[in-house]
C-alpha cells in the first residue's frame, strides 16, 4: 500500500568515501533532468576507511554508464588491470591458483571445459587447469590486451577489472559529480531528527548547527551507520561464525619491478594477506581473526610480507562480517559499509555499492512512498549478500589445512544449507548451481572449487561425444595456442599507458 508523499525533490548523501561519491555520481547521472537536488555531506576530520582498491569487472559497466573515459580514469586513479585473484596456501600450504575473470577452454565448446579436463584425467594427465585459461596465462606473464566480442576468438574468453587508489577514485568521482551539480558540504553530522509520527528522517544537523532537510537520505557514513543504525535501529545480522575474520591492518609499500595484473590473497595462520599492485605503489594488508591471533602477531606477519619499504603507518581496522537487517528503512537507504561488510577476500564491497545503486534507481520513489519499493530493495540486496557470503565461506571451509586452530575451526564449522547444497552438487556431478542473482557465475565457482581441491566424482557425459584421442590432441593444441597468444600480448604497463615501468 502506498503512503502519499511528495515528489523527491532532494536527496542528501551522508559520507564522502567510495560509497558516497559513487552514489553522488550515479544519482546525478540517473536523475538527470528530473530537477532532484543532490547534496553530499562529509567530514574531512573523520576521514574515510582508506582501503578498498581491488574491484570486479562490473565496475567497468559503472564507469561506462557514466560515460567515463577509460584512459583518463586509469591515469587519474593510478589504476592497474585486474584479471583475477591469486590464492596462495588456501587448500594446502604451497598451493596456488588464480580465480580468473573468464572461462577455461574455448568459447565455441558447448561442454564446460572442466568436464573435458576431468574426463581426460585431471591435473595428473592434463596439467593444471590454469594452462587452459587465457586470462590466467596473461596474468602469469604480466601481459594484457582488451577482450574482443568476436566469439570465435580466445580473446573473447575473459573480462577484466581494475585495482585503483581508493582516495583518488573518490576524488575522481567527486569531480564528476560536482560538474553535474552535486553540492558538497563539509561538516560533521551531530544529530538526526525523526518525524514523531512516521519515524521518517526529517533532517540532519551539523556541528555548526546547520540543519539540512531532505526527502531521501542515503547513509554512506561507513561502519558507524549514522542514520540507518544509530537513528533508525535497522539491526545487524552477524555472520562472523561463518566468516570469523574481524580485523585488518593495511599498509602501502613502494612499487617493485613487477606489475602483475591481479590481486594476491595469501592465506596465513589466522586469516590472509592481500597484495594489490597499483601504478605508484603496492597496497598491502592482513585480514585476521582476533579470536585466533593478537594484533602484534598480525602486524609482524604483514611486515614480513612486504616486498619493499612501507610508505605509511599501519591503518588498523575492525569490522563485523554481516549485513543490516534492513538496508532501506523509512526514507533512508544505506549503501557501502553502512549497509554491511563481508570482508574483502573476493573484492565484493565496491561491487555491492554498485548493485545497491542500481536497485535504488530501479525502485526510486516517485511521488509516494510505496513500502514495496523498500521491501523489494531489501530482498534483492539480501540475496546478493547471501550469494557473496556463501562464495567467501567456500574459500575458508574447503581446506585441508590443519596446521592452526583457525583452519581447524574453518574446516569443521557448520556452513549455511545453501552452500552445503552447492558443494554437494559440484562434488557429485561437477555442476555449479545456476544463478539468477549474484555476482559470481559458474566459471568463478568452478575456479574456486577446483582451486580448493573439490573435484567432481562424475563429469558431463556429453564430454564423451569426442573420441578420447581426438579430445587429447585438441586440448593439447589449445594449451599451446593459449600460451602462444599470451606471449604475443603487450606488457601490462604498456597496455595501460604507463610511460615507465614501476620502480
Ligand atoms: P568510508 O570510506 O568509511 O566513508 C564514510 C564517510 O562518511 C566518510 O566520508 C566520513 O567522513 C563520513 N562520515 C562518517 N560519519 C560522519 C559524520 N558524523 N558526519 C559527516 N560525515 C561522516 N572493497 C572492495 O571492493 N575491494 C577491496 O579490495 C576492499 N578491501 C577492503 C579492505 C578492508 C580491510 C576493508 C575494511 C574494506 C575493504 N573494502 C574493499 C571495502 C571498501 O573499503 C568499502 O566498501 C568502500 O571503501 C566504501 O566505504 P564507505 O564509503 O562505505 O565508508
Amino acid at each position: 500500500m502506498s503512503t502519499p508523499g511528495r515528489q523527491i525533490s532532494k536527496v542528501v548523501i551522508v559520507g564522502g568515501g567510495t560509497a558516497g561519491w559513487m552514489a553522488a555520481a550515479a544519482l546525478s547521472h540517473g536523475l538527470k533532468g528530473t530537477g532532484t537536488a543532490i547534496e553530499l555531506v562529509e567530514s574531512e576530520a573523520i576521514g574515510t576507511v582508506g582501503v578498498g582498491e581491488s574491484t570486479l569487472p562490473h565496475i567497468r559497466h559503472f564507469n561506462q554508464t557514466l560515460g567515463i573515459d577509460e584512459a583518463g580514469f586509469l591515469r587519474d586513479t593510478k589504476a592497474t588491470i585486474k584479471l583475477g585473484i591469486e590464492f596462495r596456501n588456501w587448500a594446502r600450504k604451497g598451493d596456488a591458483y588464480i580465480h580468473p575473470f573468464g572461462d577455461y577452454g574455448h568459447p565455441d565448446d558447448p561442454v564446460s571445459f572442466h568436464h573435458h579436463w576431468q574426463r581426460l584425467g585431471g591435473e595428473a594427465a592434463m596439467g593444471p587447469i590454469d594452462d587452459y585459461s587465457l586470462p590466467i596465462q596473461m596474468a602469469r606473464r604480466e601481459r594484457f590486451a582488451r577482450p574482443t566480442t568476436d566469439m570465435g576468438s580466445l580473446l573473447s574468453t575473459f573480462s577484466y577489472a581494475y585495482q585503483f587508489d581508493a582516495a583518488l577514485y573518490a576524488r575522481f568521482l567527486r569531480g564528476f559529480s560536482e560538474a553535474r551539480g552535486v553540492k558538497r558540504t563539509e561538516g560533521r553530522v551531530v544529530d538526526v531528527a525523526l518525524d514523531g509520527e512516521t519515524g521518517f528522517v526529517t533532517s540532519i544537523t551539523l556541528e555548526d548547527s546547520t540543519r539540512i532537510e531532505s526527502d531521501l537520505f542515503i547513509d554512506c557514513s561507513g561502519f558507524r551507520g549514522l542514520i540507518i543504525e544509530q537513528a533508525l535501529k535497522a539491526g545487524y545480522e552477524d555472520w562472523s561464525h561463518w566468516l570469523p575474520c574481524d580485523r585488518a591492518i593495511a599498509m602501502p609499500s613502494a612499487s617493485t619491478h613487477e606489475l602483475p595484473p591481479f590481486t594476491r590473497a595469501t592465506a596465513q595462520e589466522a586469516g590472509w594477506c592481500w597484495r594489490i599492485p597499483l601504478q605508484h605503489r603496492v597496497g598491502n594488508g592482513h585480514v585476521y581473526s582476533s579470536a585466533f591471533m593478537d594484533d602484534a602477531r598480525a602486524e609482524d606477519i604483514l611486515m614480513n610480507a612486504l616486498e619493499n619499504e612501507a610508505l605509511a603507518e599501519p591503518n588498523r581496522l575492525r569490522f563485523l562480517t554481516g549485513k543490516r537487517r534492513q538496508q532501506w528503512s523509512k526514507n533512508c537507504v544505506a549503501i557501502g559499509l553502512a549497509s554491511g561488510f563481508l570482508e574483502p577476500l573476493e573484492s565484493t564491497s565496491i561491487h555491492l555499492i554498485q548493485v545497491a545503486l542500481g536497485y535504488l534507481l530501479d525502485f526510486f520513489p516517485t511521488g509516494a512512498w510505496d513500502p514495496a519499493d523498500a521491501e523489494e530493495f531489501n530482498q534483492s540486496m539480501s540475496m546478493e549478500y547471501e550469494r557473496v557470503r556463501d562464495f567467501l565461506i567456500l574459500h575458508y571451509h574447503a581446506t585441508e589445512r590443519d596446521d592452526t586452530p583457525f583452519w581447524d575451526y574453518c574446516r569443521a564449522m557448520d556452513i549455511p544449507d545453501s552452500l552445503k547444497w552447492k558443494m554437494e552438487l559440484f562434488r557429485e556431478r561437477g555442476v555449479p548451481t545456476a544463478y539468477e542473482y549474484g555476482v559470481f557465475l559458474p566459471p568463478s565457482w568452478i575456479a574456486v572449487y577446483i582451486g580448493q581441491r573439490i573435484l567432481p566424482r562424475r563429469f558431463d557425459p556429453l564430454a564423451e561425444a569426442i573420441p578420447e584421442d581426438a579430445a587429447r590432441a585438441r586440448f593439447a593444441r589449445m594449451k599451446t595456442e593459449i600460451a602462444a597468444l599470451a606471449d604475443t600480448l603487450p606488457h601490462h604497463g604498456v597496455a595501460i599507458g604507463m610511460t615507465r615501468p614501476p620502480a
